[in-house]
């Protein structure tokens, strides 16, 4: 591991487009790093694995806990991996950080794609802030792609607004569902519903299976209030027992509907582009953000701003003007 840490930028870029998944691995551990040296190097990486990505499918998954999320991705990615493809599953976990707990984050999760050659797992600790998780995962993605994975399934818990940056940055969002969860469009954010291009009902088997169907055709029915997609594609519904690996390939299926219709009118690509384009942005407002913060006049007239606003002397309002008006950066 000790080579890896000082292997060059370079030496980085070759290995991970030669697929060499250690590299892979120390490159997004790079990406995560909040520290500036990691952050240079991650660039240089990035940088250079920028021109090999794009060939994949970027999937985003979300679903409450309990949904069957790692149970569906694992049967999912198997059957990937069962037709040759290659596929990278990065998790979000809004709920953890480096030394906290997490929902995803124990260790039993996904065990066989743990251990299949074409599948690469990596859960994400989100840090502290939206905006972190957006640039981490985005670039992780790209380092995945240039890794050559075939699909890349970006997973979340679905109770935070970290479905809405994801969906910024797949290409085919699923939500998953429970039939008898009794709280049909309000369990899910509308939004989030909105925002899916399918609806997976999960565990229909056993006694659930009934329940199941009925919520399918109830969300059929619901789905058609919702406004048109500009993908020109309608959202589908569907159920699965991702514990006895049923509805797995009408789900692949589906998918390749969606590919298909959206590469024919050309929305898969335009989305791309706007992807990238709000990609752009971002990377602006955070190295923005992240130059002002490390000034060091910046961060002497906080701690100044801060005693006054504390001494009732100056609005923060009033402070946050005085210290913009004054910086340049
Ligand atoms: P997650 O929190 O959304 O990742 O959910 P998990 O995949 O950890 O699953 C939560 C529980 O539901 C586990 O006990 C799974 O075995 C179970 N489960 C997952 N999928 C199914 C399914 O299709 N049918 C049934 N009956 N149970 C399932």
């Amino acid at each position: 591991m000790n080579s890896i840490k000082n292997a060059s930028s370079k030496h980085f870029i070759q290995q991970i487009t030669n697929g060499n998944i250690s590299f892979l691995s120390k490159a997004i551990t790079l990406v995560e790093s909040n520290s500036q040296k990691h952050y240079q190097k991650a660039s240089e990486i990035l940088e250079g694995c920028l021109p090999h990505a794009n060939g994949c499918i970027r999937i985003g998954i979300t679903g409450v806990p309990g949904v069957g999320k790692s149970t569906f991705i694992e049967a999912f990615g198997k059957y990937l991996t069962r037709l040759n493809k290659k596929v990278a599953v990065l998790a979000i976990d809004p709920t953890s950080s480096l030394n906290k707990g997490s929902i995803l984050g124990d260790k039993t999760r996904m065990e066989s794609l743990v251990n299949d050659k074409n599948a690469f797992i990596r859960p994400s600790p989100s840090g502290d802030s939206l905006g972190g998780v957006t640039r981490k995962t985005r670039e992780s993605i790209t380092l995945c792609e240039a890794a050559g994975f075939d699909y890349i399934i970006v997973e979340t818990v679905g109770v935070g607004q970290s479905e809405v940056a994801v969906h910024g940055m797949v290409d085919f969002f699923l939500l998953l569902k429970l039939a008898n969860a009794g709280d049909e469009l309000q369990g899910i954010k509308r939004g989030i519903i909105e925002m899916a291009d399918l609806i997976v009902i999960n565990k229909a088997d056993g006694k659930f299976e009934k329940q199941a169907n009925l919520a399918k055709t109830e969300f059929k029915r619901a789905l058609h209030l919702f406004p048109a997609k500009e993908s020109e594609w309608i959202p589908e519904v569907t159920t699965s027992s991702a514990l006895n690996n049923t509805g797995i390939e009408n789900i692949y299926q589906i998918l390749n509907t969606y590919l298909k219709l959206t590469k024919k009118n050309g929305y898969f690509y335009q989305q791309r582009k706007l992807q990238n384009k709000q990609w752009f942005y971002e990377a602006i407002n955070n190295e923005l953000k992240n130059q002002f913060y490390k000034d060091e006049k910046v961060i002497e007239s906080i701690s100044e701003y801060l005693n006054k606003i504390e001494k009732d002397e100056i609005n923060p309002f009033k402070a946050a003007q005085n210290l913009l008006k004054r910086t340049t950066i």
